[in-house]
């Protein structure tokens, strides 16, 4: 056990100290406050809510209770086996065994500590649900709408999308109206309304109904103040250094401090000493640079999954920001619909493009030993005029002109020279994806195949949702950059979410929950909801077995 270098002064005492406020700290926060522990809160940035408050805000819990509601049967057993396969041995089995069957609980909890309901979404399938144990929808959860207006003076605390934050619809229905494939049929006077009355959706209303609970709980919550090194003594981690306005506190946390400050997916040096593959563009709010998992580490834990992220395909329009970094978009949709493709610098095809975003980066990774590069990097996403007058293509609606971002040309070739691509490459590429899309069958790589593909696609697009022609002038390409709305590598922790050390053995007071505690699902992504929904339920564990320590 490492000591720190100084005695505290403390200039505040609480029993547990959550350190971060996103999903995973804020269900912390609830469960130890419930369980009779004062409470506090450290946000690094000057808003609530990290990734978790741009996110869709949908929670993946198997065999939850609202999954009768939607004519969904599921069990500990399928979820199990479902989870165990996709984690591809790459996570402790005993873990993944707490996620299935804490999930549902964290469910019933906080759907009564922040007095809301989620909704199942029927037709929201698993990212695999043909695999076995693999469901068709019903075990991702929809947080519904939020009016900002009841968090009073806190509502311009409350971090906002820069992409959901105009359009205050549900995900339920987002995928009714057919956000994707029909965006010009979306009632946009009734979205309009709910702007102007301050409705929230998605991560956003997720956030803001459990900061509306925690606020009404009377839990500190302390923002633009970072955590900086756990203060350790005999042992036992018993307080916390922060920075706040220039000048260092140490608050002292009597009963255990809970990381949960999401993952370094914005620190260039943490990426680049651990991830399995370059991660350039995240998708995450700037501020998720690791500062938790150094803690962690400067305090001798083990750590597990670093290789990983949930990986998410990025698209920039040049020039937006947010924070003050570049604004990465995460790419769920554009590359399921019809009259796309994504192809490497040999304007060659190589994954189902509408595979999940997690899976589908992987090949971006492939590496060839004897060029001694990645052979998918770069890569780029190919449009043709058919896309554009029926589909949205980030902040472009169908039927205006082609934005100047998009590089576009009259043929394939002058585009595949525009952008450095094999010009007979691509055209040969573009020939064959036409014959699949007129068959309706992707022989290739199966695009189109499975369920979860027809959720992104566009279903009146007949033979298959997710396939077109790519034929009509002009062309478009965009780069397909290599994005994550999170890291899933950190802490190991045991099923009360306490960090272990490399030993095995708890670190007295010390607790990780969310993305900077070591991912129970290895590398894979079961289902829409599935990072909010694991750091939800360790943040769960994590606060209410807090709360129970013998305070120092
Ligand atoms: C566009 C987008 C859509 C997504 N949609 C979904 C979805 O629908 N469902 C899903 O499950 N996942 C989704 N995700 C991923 C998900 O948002 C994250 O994986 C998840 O929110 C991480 O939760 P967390 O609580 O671990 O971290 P975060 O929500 O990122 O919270 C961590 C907080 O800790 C703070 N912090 C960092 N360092 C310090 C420090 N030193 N001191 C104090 N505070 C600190 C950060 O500022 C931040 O506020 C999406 C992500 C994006 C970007």
């Amino acid at each position: 056990m490492f000591w720190s270098k100084k005695k505290a002064q403390w200039t505040s005492e609480t029993d547990v100290l959550v350190i971060g406020s996103g999903g995973a700290g804020l269900s912390a926060a609830l469960a130890a406050n419930e369980s009779g522990a004062k409470v506090t809160v450290l946000e690094k940035a000057a808003k609530v809510g990290g990734a978790t408050a741009v996110s869709g805000g949908v929670l993946w819990v198997p065999n939850n209770h609202h999954m009768p509601e939607v004519g969904v049967a599921d069990s500990r057993a399928e979820a199990l086996k479902y989870v165990l396969r996709l984690a591809d041995g790459r996570s402790d089995e005993q873990l993944i065994e707490t996620l299935v069957d804490n999930a549902p609980l964290m469910l019933q909890f906080i759907e009564r500590a922040a007095e809301m309901t989620f909704a199942a979404l029927k037709r929201y399938p698993d990212y695999h649900p043909e695999f076995e144990g693999g469901k068709p929808g019903g075990r991702s959860l929809d947080p519904g709408l939020f009016d900002s207006n009841e968090l009073g003076e806190w509502k311009s605390k409350l971090r906002r999308s820069p992409v959901f934050g105009m359009t205050a619809m549900t995900v339920t229905e987002a995928t009714d109206w057919g956000v994707f494939s029909k965006p010009m049929a979306l009632p946009f006077k009734l979205l309009g309304e709910r702007f102007q009355k301050g409705l929230i959706c998605y991560g956003g209303a997720l956030v803001g109904k459990l900061l509306k609970a925690t606020l009404a709980k009377k839990i500190d919550i302390v923002l633009s103040t970072a955590a900086s090194e756990l203060i350790v003594e005999e042992g036992r981690v018993i307080g916390v250094r922060a920075t706040q306005s220039g000048k260092e506190i140490a608050i002292k946390a009597r009963r255990g401090v809970v990381l949960a400050s999401g993952g370094f997916e914005w620190s260039k040096s943490l990426a680049a000493q651990f991830l399995a593959g370059p991660l350039t563009h995240p998708n995450s709010p700037p501020g998720n640079d690791g500062d938790g998992l150094k803690m962690a580490m400067s305090v001798g834990a083990d750590l597990a999954n670093m290789t990983e992220a949930w990986w998410c395909p990025s698209l920039v329009i040049p020039g937006e920001e947010y924070d003050g970094r570049p604004l990465n978009r995460g790419d769920f949709a554009t590359r399921s619909l019809p009259h796309t493709m994504i192809v490497n610098r040999r304007g060659v095809r190589f994954v189902n493009e509408a595979q999940n975003y997690n899976d589908l980066m992987k090949p971006f990774f492939s590496f060839d030993p004897g060029a001694y590069e990645r052979s998918n990097l770069p890569a780029w996403i190919i449009l043709d005029q058919q896309y554009l007058d029926k589909y949205a293509l980030m902040t472009h609606m169908p039927g205006r002109p082609a934005p100047d971002w998009l590089v576009s040309a009259p043929t394939l070739e002058a585009l595949a020279a525009k952008i450095e691509v094999d010009g007979a490459g691509l055209r040969a590429t573009a020939a064959r994806f036409n014959e699949l899309a007129d068959a309706g069958v992707d022989s290739d790589f199966r695009r189109g195949e499975s369920l979860y593909d027809h959720f992104y696609g566009d279903p009146d697009n007949k033979p298959n949702p997710n396939l077109g022609r790519i034929e009509k002038a002009p062309f478009y390409a965009m780069q397909v950059h290599p994005g994550a709305i999170g890291t899933k590598g950190g802490a190991k922790v045991n099923p009360n979410a306490q960090v272990l050390d490399v030993d095995g053995t708890a670190i007295a007071g010390l607790y990780a929950a969310g993305n900077v505690m070591a991912g129970v699902t290895g590398s894979g992504y079961p289902g829409a909801g599935a990072t909010i929904g694991a750091g939800m339920t360790f943040g769960f564990l994590a606060g209410r077995d807090a709360a129970k320590q013998k305070p120092v």
